[in-house]
C-alpha cells in the first residue's frame, strides 16, 4: 500500500466503480488517465501506455481522431439533440442507417438505436417477443444464450450473459433465459475426442436443450461469434453453420452479438461473415462510433421488418425506445467513423496485420506458463496454465490479473479475464506497433512465473 495521490482520493470519495471491489480499488487507488494519442494512452504522471484492448474494446480509431472530433463539433453546433419518437426523424440517423445496411447487403432491412450493447440487446428480446406475439405464437418466448457469453449488463441482457459475477448477488438469471455450453475445445474436450467429435456434441447439446424445453417455447439463440469477455473464444470450424441449421430446424431466431466483433475486428465487417453464418439480426455498438460517443444499433432482416411494422399490437404501437436512441452528435460521428473505416479498409487492414499479430501469441504459447494462445483478426488471448493443463489453477484468477500487472508496469495495457489476458488493440495499429505491443509480454510471463513460484 501506497499513499493515495489527490486525484486517487478523490475518485475513492465520488466514485463506485464498475465490475470492482471498492475496498481493494480504495486500497491500490485507481489509475488516473488524462489523454490519448494515437494507440497510446497517458496517465496523470504523464506515463504512456500502449492500449492493447482498444479501452473496452472499442476504440477502434485510436485515441484522438481529429475528424471525429471535428465532426462531434459541427453537429453539436447544428443539431446537437433530437429524437425518433412521435414522428421526428433527423438526416443523420437516416444515413447511417442506410450506412449500416450496405454493409450488410440482405441482411439488414431496418436498424434500431440505443446508447450502448446492453441496450442493443435489451431491444433484441423485446423484438423476438414481440415478434411472436405478432405471429400469435405466445408461448414462443425463450432465449438460448451460452455459458461464457457476455452481452451487458441491465437486467435482461445481464441474465444473456453466461458468467457468474453477473448473476450471483443479482438474483439473475430472469426466468425464459437458458445457457448452453461454450465452444471452447482445448477447456471442453473429453479425453480423446476430435474436434469434429466435440462441435458435434456441443451442437448436440444445443438441439437436445431445444427439445428438452419444447421448441415452441423457444424463441430466439444469442451469440457472439467470438466470446469477448468470457476470454476470446473461437469456436471450432463449422460450430456456428451447424447451429445457425438447428435454429433454423426449430423456427428460433439467430442473433449475432456484433459489439465487439462489428466493423472489422474479425477481418469482415461482420463476425457473422468471417464466422460464415447468416443471422436474422445483429447488435452493434462500440466500433461504430468508435466510442467516441455512445450509441448502439439494432440491424434485423426483411421477415423480421416486415412482421413487426405490420403489428397493430394491443396499444397500435410498437413500444419501446430511448432518449439518446439515435442521438445525432452520436450518427453524425458514426456516419464519419464508418467513412474512415472504409478509407482505411478497416476489414482488409484487419486481414493484412493479422498474420502478425497472430505469430507474437503463437510464439508466446511456446512459454511454459501459457496453456493457449487464441486469436481471430485483430482479437486474441493467451491463457495461462500449470504444465499447459487446460484443467487451469487450482486457485483460479490469481495470474491472470499479475500478468496484466507485470504487462501495465512495462507499458502495456491489457484485460485479465480469469487466467488469460485479452488483446484487442486499436484497428489503426500498425505492425512495428504490434511488435511494440508484444515485446514486452515474454518478460511480463517470466515475472508472473517467477512470482507464481515465490
Ligand atoms: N455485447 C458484447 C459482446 C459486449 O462485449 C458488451 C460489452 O463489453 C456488451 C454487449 C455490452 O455493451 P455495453 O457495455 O455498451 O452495454
Amino acid at each position: 500500500n501506497h499513499p493515495l495521490s489527490n486525484s486517487q482520493r478523490r475518485d475513492a470519495e465520488a466514485l463506485l466503480h464498475p465490475y470492482a471491489n471498492a475496498v481493494a480499488l480504495r486500497a491500490n487507488g485507481v489509475q488516473m488517465i488524462e489523454r490519448g494519442e494515437g494507440i497510446r494512452v497517458y496517465d496523470e504522471t504523464g506515463k504512456s501506455y500502449i492500449e492493447g484492448l482498444s479501452g473496452l474494446w472499442c476504440a477502434g480509431l485510436g485515441f484522438h481522431n481529429a475528424e471525429l472530433v471535428e465532426t462531434a463539433r459541427e453537429q453539436m453546433a447544428k443539431l446537437p439533440y433530437y429524437h425518433l419518437f412521435t414522428g421526428k426523424s433527423h438526416e443523420t440517423a437516416v444515413e447511417l442507417a442506410e450506412k449500416i445496411k450496405e454493409l450488410a447487403p440482405g441482411r439488414i432491412a431496418r436498424v434500431f438505436y440505443q446508447s450502448s450493447g446492453s441496450e442493443a440487446n435489451e431491444t433484441q428480446i423485446k423484438m423476438a417477443w414481440y415478434y411472436n406475439n405478432a405471429l400469435g405464437r405466445r408461448e414462443k418466448k425463450k432465449i438460448i444464450s451460452r455459458v461464457k457469453a457476455y452481452h451487458g449488463t441491465t437486467i435482461v441482457s445481464a441474465s444473456l450473459t453466461g458468467l457468474p459475477y453477473n448473476h450471483l448477488d443479482f438474483d439473475l438469471p430472469v426466468e425464459r433465459i437458458r445457457h448452453t455450453s461454450t465452444p471452447h475445445f482445448w477447456k471442453g474436450a473429453e479425453p480423446g475426442e476430435t474436434e469434429a467429435e466435440f462441435t458435434a456434441r456441443i451442437v448436440r447439446d444445443f438441439e437436445e436443450m431445444i427439445l428438452a424445453e419444447g421448441p415452441d417455447t423457444v424463441a430466439a439463440f444469442i451469440a457472439e461469434p467470438i466470446m469477448g469477455a468470457g476470454g476470446v473464444i473461437v469456436p471450432p470450424e463449422g460450430y456456428f453453420s451447424a447451429m445457425a441449421e438447428v435454429a433454423r430446424k426449430y423456427d428460433i431466431l439467430m442473433i449475432s452479438d456484433e459489439v465487439i466483433c462489428g466493423f472489422g475486428r474479425t477481418g469482415q465487417w461482420f463476425g457473422a461473415q468471417t464466422l460464415g453464418y447468416d443471422a436474422t439480426s445483429y447488435s452493434m455498438a462500440k466500433q461504430l462510433t468508435g466510442s467516441y460517443l455512445p450509441l448502439s444499433a439494432v440491424g434485423i432482416n426483411e421477415d423480421m421488418a416486415e412482421v413487426i411494422e405490420k403489428h397493430t399490437g394491443e396499444i397500435g404501437t410498437f413500444g419501446h425506445g430511448y432518449t439518446y436512441g439515435g442521438h445525432p452528435v452520436g450518427c453524425a460521428v458514426g456516419i464519419k467513423t464508418l467513412e474512415i473505416y472504409h478509407r482505411i479498409d478497416a476489414p482488409g487492414r484487419v486481414r493484412a496485420l493479422a498474420p502478425r499479430f497472430a505469430a507474437h501469441l503463437d510464439r508466446l504459447a511456446g512459454h511454459p506458463l501459457v496453456g493457449e494462445a487464441r486469436h481471430t483478426g485483430l482479437v486474441g488471448a493467451l491463457e495461462l496454465a500449470p504444465g499447459k493443463s487446460p484443467k487451469g489453477f487450482a486457485t483460479p484468477g490469481k495470474l491472470g490479473p499479475r500478468l496484466a500487472q507485470e504487462l501495465l508496469e512495462r507499458g502495456v495495457i491489457v484485460r485479465p479475464i480469469v487466467d488469460s489476458i485479452a488483446f484487442c488493440p486499436p484497428m489503426v495499429i500498425t505492425e512495428e506497433e504490434i511488435d511494440e505491443l508484444f515485446a514486452p509480454v515474454e518478460a511480463a510471463l517470466d515475472a508472473t512465473e517467477a512470482w507464481a513460484k515465490a
